[in-house]
């Protein structure tokens, strides 16, 4: 029989990761008074504050670390309201917070609703940095770092689920738990480890079908690019997409998407290839001009991006207990659409809730935290899928099947005609912003049918002007990779 505890401080709450998801998680709990334990597989960063973290940190347990991130407005909200410490760290490292539709629109025209499309500008490495020095400097936290957890220890009962009772350090060690959260992000091994003890987490999975080949700069001092620019850079041509990413310390970065299956692009990965094609496209150039900017790294390649949703509440029943699973263990989205760390934020302070509030009953607390996640988790796994298939039929002209149509006008609809909208329609450009800034549910966008309306307007006066032709097309494109290629890789 496990004896409960009587207060928070006597209470054992390990959580398994310190990234993002892992590191707010046990600052939230631990300023409510619960001793956490937080283990991370990687070292901590670089103790000399001189030394970029970007380029000095070794984050091998988090593959994207030196890709390029941008944060949605919704995790600089939460920070202020939940972590405001976190947030004065970064303005004390020099990170910016701006807010690109109040840049755009008149004084006149702006409504005190629209601060809550203010962003960082960080990379991931100085948000991150923010978040872990919090974590350092808050007394209830225990940092194992590096340390790796290698599996979870079980307690079970007749015809319940499994109960988490600690975790298994590669060592050999266990370290006792009454509660674990699973913050080991996208490669979690957590639902291996379950399916072992027979709880089998329900997993749904659709292929993002993308590759990133990004690389991050530093403007030139004095270069005249306006910064803001760099936020709003996208397009796509028959071949690749281009997206710009502002970061921190006058960095930004440029990513080149390609589809895993185009040979020829895989060649983006090399510097040759990726500079010749950058350079090709119009609007991309000028930022990788070495008038403007010098590379800060090498191109980073990574493909292998899934959405992924986790569920672990099933007909109302918890498969496990004593474990919540937090980040992008609980879900994953396409990195493009920039909603992972908000969502990990948002995941990881509702976590703390419900612990604080149900607590010890460990069926309740994995009931509240289904119950306050759900709903948002289902809506940005949805919405990210569907924006993939989306372009996925888009790049491979295949014919959208009968059960698909219906959502796929609506991702038109909010492609098309809501961005369109932001030109032409102050209402519907701040819609556009709450959905890409997470300011409301993903899905919520065309849930006002005045915005519905407006959009299509505004879609309607775009498509009567000419497109401007953006770059080259795919034989063009692959014909300016080829010959880019130093003979000696011929
Ligand atoms: C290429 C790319 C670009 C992205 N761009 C954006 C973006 O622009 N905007 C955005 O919001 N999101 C972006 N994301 C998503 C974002 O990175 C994630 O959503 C976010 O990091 C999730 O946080 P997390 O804490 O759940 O996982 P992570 O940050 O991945 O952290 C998991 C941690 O667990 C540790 N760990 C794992 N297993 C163990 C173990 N067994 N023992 C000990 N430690 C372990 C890892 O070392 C790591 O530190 C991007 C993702 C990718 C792949």
């Amino acid at each position: 029989m496990r004896k409960v505890a009587a207060t928070p401080a006597d209470r054992r709450i390990v959580v398994l990761g310190g990234g993002i998801a892992g590191l707010a998680g046990a600052i939230a709990l631990a300023r409510r008074g619960y001793p956490v334990t937080l283990i991370e597989r990687d070292p901590p960063p670089p103790a000399d504050r001189d030394q970029d973290p970007f380029l000095a940190w070794k984050r091998r347990g988090v593959p994207q670390f030196r890709l390029p991130h941008g944060f949605s407005a919704r995790a600089r909200s939460l920070l202020a309201a939940h972590a405001p410490d976190v947030l004065e760290r970064l303005r004390a490292d020099g990170i910016e917070e701006i807010n690109v539709f109040k840049q755009l629109v008149a004084p006149e025209l702006w409504q005190p609703s629209d601060d809550e499309f203010t962003v960082v500008w960080a990379r991931r490495s100085a948000f991150e940095l923010a978040l872990r020095r919090s974590a350092e400097a808050e007394p209830g936290i225990r940092l194992l770092s590096p340390e790796v957890a290698s599996g979870l220890c079980f307690e079970r009962s007749p015809g319940g689920p499994p109960r988490v009772t600690g975790v298994r350090l590669a060592d050999g060690r266990e370290l006792d738990a009454d509660l674990v959260l699973d913050c080991g992000g996208r490669r979690s091994p957590v639902s291996r480890w379950l399916a072992a003890e027979k709880a089998h987490v329900r997993t749904e999975l659709q292929d993002c079908q993308t590759v990133y080949f990004s690389r991050y700069y530093r403007f030139t001092p004095g270069c005249d690019l306006p910064k803001t620019a760099v936020a709003v850079l996208r397009g796509e041509l028959e071949s690749v997409m281009y997206l710009g990413f502002p970061g921190d310390h006058d960095t930004f970065a440029i990513c080149l998407e390609a589809r895993p299956d185009d040979r020829d692009m895989r060649l983006l990965r090399h510097t040759w290839a990726w500079e010749a094609t950058a350079r090709s496209i119009e609007e991309v150039a000028p930022w990788i001009d070495p008038a403007n900017a010098t590379p800060v790294n090498e191109v980073q390649t990574m493909g292998g991006h899934h959405n992924v949703r986790r569920r672990y509440v099933v007909d109302g029943r918890p498969i496990v207990l004593g474990l919540l699973a937090v980040g992008d263990a609980l879900c994953t989205t396409n990195p493009a659409y920039g909603w992972g760390a908000s969502m990990a934020l948002t995941y990881a302070f509702a976590a703390a809730e419900a612990v604080v509030r149900h607590d010890p009953d460990p069926v309740a607390v994995a009931l509240a935290y289904d119950a306050a996640t759900t709903s948002e988790a289902d809506a940005v796994y949805r919405e990210s899928a569907a924006m993939d298939r989306a372009r996925i039929y888009r790049h491979t002209g295949q014919a959208v099947p009968e059960h698909d149509r219906a959502e796929m006008e609506r991702q038109h609809l909010i492609a098309e005609a809501v961005s369109a909208g932001v030109f032409f329609d102050l209402e519907v450009g701040r819609a556009f912003c709450r959905r890409v800034n997470l300011a409301g549910p993903a899905d919520a966008v065309l849930d006002n049918p005045d915005i519905t309306s407006r959009a299509r307007h505004a879609h309607d006066r775009l498509t009567s002007a000419p497109a401007p032709k953006a770059g080259p097309d795919r034989q063009e494109l692959r014909s300016i990779v080829l010959a880019a290629r130093p003979r000696s890789t011929a």
